[in-house]
């Protein structure tokens, strides 16, 4: 794929520091921690707010502020939001609540099956013609969303279709739950074999490092959690929230109160590689992205994910299995890590491409020999490129 040359950034902080390298085509694409400037925001939603402020909007909309929990009630445990069927509100208030608190945020473009229809792929246009995608994948045991956080990603991993296009904007907390929500609509309606079904899980794996669009992902991650009328109820332990390794931001995660679990794509067990291919690591270093998710997992009880796609002949080598082994335990081993081995997904145009199956069966032996709690993962929607580091937002 092509490098592009993202928008200027601009810079507020110490995570969000944009690098300010402009692009060249053919060389590695800049990090890019802040969205572009951009004309106009979301419309604001129901699911953008917490209880103080849907009842505020409310009656600023001239209503009485307890309608904000029916219609709350209506958007997250009925996953209604058209007005004509909230028949508990007098008719004249329906339109109105609804456009104060239910705006469109998003249409559908396309939705692409695989799996016997049971992995499902939409992609979205924003208010702003914005694309992004989120997938649905039901298991026997479970239903997973993996939902976009932002549309684009600017962490620039070279392997990765959505890092290779930049980053466009932000998503909003609502344009990230809708895509939950939606697709919790689509099993209660019957649309996925298997009958009516919930959602159990959800994955912010899709387009973006969540952790650089931290106050809308938490947003997100609240109105996941919380009860009707202010959420949808889900437990945290459903969710996980996956990084590249914004040190600072995991810390503050770990301060949230939601023990939701961490997932950290590591990728290369060393600085030398991981510089390559997570150029993130030119900021924080191996050492200080395992200990942030060592201190997340001690602080919250809950086990921390290590991703590692497994890449032929860049990261797969039986000697970077023993390493990494050795900065893991480095931590202890009292189960605090699961390594979950990615097989790469390949991206057309790509050079890189998945390790061999043989190579793949030592790489785990290795980690299993040294008692790490290792599983390959699946490569579900792999023929709808709806795999990790799939999801471009390209329309196809
Ligand atoms: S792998 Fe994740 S963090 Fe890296 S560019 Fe792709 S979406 Fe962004």
């Amino acid at each position: 794929m092509t490098a592009t040359t993202p928008e200027p950034t601009h810079s507020s902080g110490s995570v969000d520091q944009a690098d300010r390298t402009v692009s060249t085509p053919g060389l590695p694409l800049p990090l890019v921690f802040d969205e572009p400037p951009r004309r106009s925001k979301p419309p604001r939603h129901l699911a953008d707010l917490d209880t103080a402020a849907r009842r505020e909007a409310v009656t600023r909309a001239g209503m009485p502020a307890f309608r904000a929990n029916q219609v709350g009630h209506h958007y997250f445990a009925r996953l209604v939001d058209d007005p004509d069927q909230m028949t508990d509100l007098p008719a004249a208030l329906r339109e109105p609540l609804a456009e104060a608190l239910l705006p469109t945020l998003m249409t559908p473009v396309t939705v692409r099956s695989a799996d016997g229809g049971t992995t499902r792929k939409t992609l979205w246009r924003l208010h702003d013609g914005t694309l992004v995608e989120c997938v649905l994948m039901r298991y026997p045991d479970r239903v997973t969303m993996c939902v976009s956080s932002q549309a684009g990603c600017g962490m620039a991993c070279p392997f990765c279709a959505t890092g290779q296009g930049g980053l466009q904007r932000n998503l909003s907390t609502a344009e990230i739950v809708e895509q939950v929500v939606a697709g919790a609509r689509s099993l209660q309606r019957g649309e996925v074999p298997g009958g009516p079904g919930r959602v159990s899980n959800v994955v912010f794996m899709g387009m973006g490092e969540p952790l650089a669009n931290y106050a809308a992902v938490v947003g997100a991650l609240r109105r996941l959690v919380e009860p009707s009328p202010s959420g949808l109820g889900m437990s945290a332990r459903g969710i996980t929230v996956s990084t590249v390794g914004l040190v600072p931001r995991i810390q503050q995660l770990a301060d949230e109160g939601l023990p939701v679990t961490l997932a950290l794509s590591l990728h290369a067990p060393d600085d030398e590689l991981r510089d390559e291919l997570v150029p993130v690591n030119t900021r924080w270093k191996v050492t200080e992205a395992v200990g942030a998710a060592w201190e997340y997992a001690s602080r919250t009880g809950r086990r921390v994910s290590i991703e590692y796609a497994l890449i032929k002949d860049v990261n797969d080598q039986g000697w970077r299995a023993d390493l990494l082994a050795d900065v893991l335990l480095s931590y202890g081993d009292w189960g605090w890590v699961h390594v979950n081995l990615i097989p790469l997904n390949p991206t057309p145009g790509s050079r890189w491409t998945a390790s061999r199956r043989e190579v793949e069966r030592e790489f785990v032996r290795r980690l299993q020999a040294r008692r790490i709690s290792t599983t390959v993962r699946d490569t579900r929607g792999r023929e709808i490129d709806g795999a990790c580091g799939q999801l471009a937002a390209t329309g196809g």
